[in-house]
């Protein structure tokens, strides 16, 4: 009986709001919150869930089940991407949400947190099924969104074709074109330039500033990246830019490795234009098939690695084996408290998700000045605004980490909640 109840307590417990919570109140101690706030950042502000029916190719109608989370609507309209994947739950969503609300605080953006998810899986919909449940989630949502009150984003499992069709839906509701209230649009659809790259673009900044303040050199240091989704391929770009070799890069499909490096431009091509999606059948690197594939990325001897999957990725279980010297968390909630612990003390670097991936939402809110003005910028001005935010948030970040001699992830936690606190206190509690 002992043994079970030892086995119970060294797994520590994956569940995401569950852990969003633990961080909360880690920090809580920490900034020493005003309990009375504290008590109301605890509770997401609104949870709503729809049933979504839609006609099947094969005629018959399958309902299903979607959320949208708003966490905090204090410092603005809230803000946050839409996730359509099959391991999707309420608890995920919520806890998305509130790290929305402190990625939003860190980057000193005008929005709450929130986030939306369907519990689907889009590889196995035809086009025409995409669109119908795309549309209907927008229309069953519709009742809690605009641009005056949250605006959905792309995420996991969804991209600029699902925010047209939702935009198209929103707007046949209204009666005129609201562009406003989604991001991460087409450019021809008021989207922004520079928003599909916009997370690479920013995790790259923020390893810039950390190779910087830890005195490295860039050129010729090696970087290893588990997913090669939007956040995984736009983030192997910009660093392979900058003279990184990328020795390594998983996806659900298995893994590449190469010591003197992969080609990720025809990385790119392989997944994009020759329509593979996956990495798999790529010519040249090893290929390592399944789970193992990401164990070894995970042990590699780099410089930097970059998780930008899904959740949970480096726990209690696998975070001793990690040899990098830098994490930049592309993904949101990758590393577990557990996990955290152990690299703080291996002295590994983590730039925390809520710093490391806010370029993508920070694009997003130039999406929606551009949209709510009609007045749009060339590419070059959305990146220079891009690297002064990032550049500052890490500057206040890594300023408070030294002076209260605390990682990175708490640093942007003080920063964030700490910002929301105080927001909050200044609103008061109405009525
Ligand atoms: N889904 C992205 C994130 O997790 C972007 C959200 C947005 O642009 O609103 O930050």
């Amino acid at each position: 009986m002992n043994g079970n109840v030892d086995q119970a307590q060294c797994h520590e417990s994956l569940n995401p709001w569950h852990i969003a919570l633990k961080q909360l109140e880690n920090v809580a101690g920490a900034i020493d919150l005003d309990p009375n706030v504290y008590e109301r950042l605890r509770y997401p502000q609104r949870e709503l869930t729809v049933a979504v029916p839609v006609r099947m190719d094969d005629g018959r109608t399958r309902v299903f089940i979607g959320y949208r989370v708003q966490h905090s609507l204090i410092r603005g309209p809230s803000k946050g991407g839409i996730r359509f994947h099959p391991a999707v739950t309420l608890d995920e969503i919520k806890a998305l949400a509130m790290w929305m609300t402190w990625k939003c605080a860190v980057v000193n953006i005008p929005y709450g947190g929130a986030k939306g998810g369907v519990i689907c899986d889009p590889l196995k919909l035809s086009t025409r099924e995409l669109e119908g449940l795309s549309r209907r989630y927008a229309t069953e949502i519709s009742i809690i969104v605009g641009p005056t009150k949250d605006i959905p984003a792309p995420d996991l499992g969804t991209d600029n074709q699902i925010m047209a069709w939702m935009m198209d839906t929103i707007s046949m509701h209204r009666g005129f074109s609201v562009t406003g209230v989604v991001t991460g649009k087409p450019v021809l659809l008021a989207g922004s330039r520079g928003r599909a790259g916009a997370t690479g673009r920013g995790v790259m900044y923020t390893i810039r500033e950390t190779y910087k303040h830890l005195g490295m050199q860039m050129k010729g240091s090696t970087v290893a990246l588990q997913g090669f989704g939007k956040v995984g391929k736009s983030t192997a770009l910009r660093l392979h830019e900058t003279g990184f070799k990328v020795v390594g890069v998983t996806d659900v499909s298995g893994g590449l490795f190469d010591p003197n490096g992969i080609d990720i431009i025809a990385l790119i091509r392989h997944v994009e234009d020759d329509g593979m999606r996956f990495i798999e059948g790529f010519r040249g690197p090893e290929f390592v098939k399944g789970a193992e594939a990401n164990d070894r990325l995970f042990s590699m001897d780099v410089d930097v690695l970059v998780p930008a999957a899904l959740e949970n990725q480096i726990t209690g279980e696998n975070a001793d084996s990690i040899k990098a010297r830098v994490v930049a968390e592309g993904a949101n909630g990758p590393t577990t408290p557990d996990a955290d612990r152990i690299l703080e003390e291996k002295g590994v670097f983590i730039i925390p998700d809520i710093l490391a991936n806010a370029g993508g939402v920070v694009v997003s809110y130039f999406e929606w000045v551009q949209d709510l003005q009609s007045f749009f910028w060339n590419e070059d001005q959305v990146n220079t605004q891009l690297e002064n935010v990032m550049v500052n948030a890490f500057d206040e970040v890594l300023m408070i980490a030294q002076r209260e001699k605390a990682s990175m992830r708490m640093a942007a936690y003080m920063l964030g909640v700490g910002k929301v606190a105080a927001a909050m206190k200044l609103r008061g509690l109405y009525p």
